[in-house]
């Protein structure tokens, strides 16, 4: 059948274009609904007027996220595989995506599924122990329940742990280019941006505000700062832009410190050193071009050279393993959703008062009951098997429209 025939005959008004329509039977459509697409020739008038056509024939354009949502709402994917189609859309860096496309291939969905069949499974000894209480035993014995739950709280906690890094390669990380006037912090800043966004100048002092660029160091979606140089100083726009350094290392995920190789360690520098020796930190000595590193410290710094690029290709890398840590990423299931981490560590707590009740002898096993209900009802809704109305409603307004 032809466009031109199936407007002739079902649509008012003259033929607009000649389309490609493919039809979807349900359930092997995205939403799992019948669903038919029409691919025109894209030219965004043909398309409005498309639309507008379609319309008027009792169409309606769809909300943001609704595909997907029917999606979930059918059975095509759970939550998390939904939340994914949004995260892989707005990915900003290849790990982004890879993480995304992980969790829309049912990794987390796995892991989350095997916990849930284990506590589904003491729940289920648990209750047939409280339905036969005169049979003379238990299904099972409150040790091996307690080492049963210990056993889910490991395996919790090692997803947690994936959600520090998750968090960060998905929200993105803040590192601060700190350091006293003239050790070549604009340099080092814009030889990491690749550009020259921030003014170098021989005179100490001149970089008065944050400058901030977003760069990708190994897939991290990274916020470069570069603070005005650290001095005791009263001229007021600069100790402005002193003071919001200050503010700015206080924030940072990370805080590069650049020293000077040529010089020896000031007053300033020490200041420094203290001031963020509880930070995660990385102390850069910069300027080896001039001087084999002078600054003495204990070990772990790096060299570089903002002149000649030497060393920077070591501090990317250590940049990107102070952020995530590199066995972090290799082993964890890296989680970024808040949602996925705030339900995670609810069930966790649930899970440790379960344990509680499992341990004390003067606990009725309702009660650990109760606890380990309420720990599988938090693993239900990460995966959408409950969950409210506002809830979906919050989850799917992030989506454009038509997805
Ligand atoms: P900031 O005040 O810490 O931001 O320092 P700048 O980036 O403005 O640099 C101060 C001075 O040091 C400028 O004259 C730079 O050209 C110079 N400089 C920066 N990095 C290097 C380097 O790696 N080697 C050498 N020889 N000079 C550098």
């Amino acid at each position: 059948m032809t466009a031109q025939s199936t407007a002739g005959r079902a649509l008012s008004g003259p033929p607009l274009d000649e389309v490609v329509a493919t039809y979807f039977p349900a359930p092997h459509s995205y939403t799992g609904e019948h669903v038919v697409e029409i691919t025109g020739h894209g030219s965004p008038v043909l398309l409005q007027a498309i639309l507008k056509r379609a319309i008027a024939e009792g169409a309606r354009l769809a909300e943001p996220g609704e595909f997907t949502l029917r999606a979930f709402l059918n059975g095509k994917r759970d939550l998390i595989q939904s939340e994914a189609v949004a995260d892989l859309i707005d990915a900003a860096t290849p790990l982004q995506a890879r993480i995304a496309f992980d969790q829309l291939e049912g990794t987390l969905t796995e892991h989350i599924t095997t916990l849930d069949a284990q506590l589904f499974d003491l729940i289920a000894k648990l209750e047939a122990s409280l339905d036969f209480p005169d049979e003379g035993y238990h299904f099972v014995d409150p040790s091996s329940a307690a080492s049963q739950i210990a056993s889910v709280v490991e395996a919790l906690d090692h997803l947690l742990r994936g959600a520090v890094a998750g968090r960060m390669i998905r929200e993105g990380a803040t590192v601060v280019v700190a350091g006293r006037p003239n050790v070549g912090k604009s340099s080092v800043f814009n030889r990491l941006a690749g550009s020259d966004r921030a003014i170098v100048t021989a005179i100490a002092g001149t970089t008065r505000d944050l400058v901030t660029e977003p760069i990708d160091v190994d897939g991290i979606a990274v916020t470069l700062v570069d603070t005005a140089g650290w001095r005791n100083t009263h001229d007021v726009v600069e100790s402005e832009g002193v003071a919001r350094g200050t503010r700015a290392r206080g924030v940072a995920d990370l805080v590069l410190l650049v020293l000077d190789a040529s010089e020896p360690l000031t007053h300033e520098d020490d200041r420094l050193l203290t001031d963020t020796a509880s930070a995660n930190r990385i102390v850069v000595i910069n300027k080896s071009d001039l001087a084999a590193p002078s600054p003495k410290l204990r070990g772990g710094e790096i060299a570089v050279s903002a002149l000649t690029g030497e060393g920077f290709a070591l501090l990317r890398k250590a940049i990107a393993n102070a952020l995530v840590g590199e066995e972090r990423l290799r082993d964890a299931t890296p989680i970024s959703n808040t949602r996925h981490i705030a339900l995670l560590e609810q069930c966790r707590a649930s899970l440790e008062s379960a344990r509680h009740a499992a341990e004390a002898t003067d606990v009725p096993e309702e009660f650990l009951l109760m606890d380990l209900q309420a720990a599988r009802a938090r693993l239900d809704e990460i995966v959408g098997r409950r969950t409210s109305e506002d809830v979906l409603r919050h989850i799917f307004e992030r989506f454009c429209i038509g997805k």
